[in-house]
């Protein structure tokens, strides 16, 4: 039930992520787009003889879409550690068959619970199969530090 429920809680999230990500990615682009149009307007004012109108409207549009580039790069960047970041959660399947005895670690599936008999049969002795152990993967880094 408490696996379940963390399974759920991780796909929650990182929807969340995604909605956040697809906002700002919207505003960037806003930005860009009014970076763009000050820096049209300002080459028309320099064309018009207006220098330092022309000059601070580049400078805006400059900052401003270099802002935007870098926001997007960021956010871009953050989503991506976001998703490895995120730890899988592993069940694993031990063959019935004490003469068998394989194991085979798999992906948590939904509905899967610890002492579930599976329908998919051992694929060396085709013996009942059963989920031994549900858990978090933990990741390489995090062994090293153990030791
Ligand atoms: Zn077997």
């Amino acid at each position: 039930m408490r696996m379940k429920n963390m399974a759920q809680n991780q796909t929650q999230s990182a929807s969340t992520n995604k909605k956040i990500s697809t906002y700002l990615t919207l505003i960037v682009l806003i930005v860009m787009a009014l970076a763009i149009t000050a820096l049209l307007i300002a080459g028309e004012t320099y064309l018009a003889g207006d220098q330092l109108a022309a000059g601070v409207l580049a400078g805006i549009g400059l900052i401003a879409l270099v802002l935007s580039v870098f926001l997007l790069y960021q956010s871009k960047l953050q989503t991506a550690q976001v998703k490895i970041e995120v730890p899988k959660v592993m069940t694993t399947i031990e063959c019935a068959n004490k003469a068998c005895n394989t194991k085979t670690v798999r992906e948590f599936q939904r509905g899967d619970y610890v002492y579930k008999d599976l329908d998919i049969t051992c694929t060396k002795c085709s013996g009942k199969q059963m989920v031994t152990a549900i858990y978090k993967e933990i990741k390489e880094k995090e062994k090293t530090f153990n030791v």
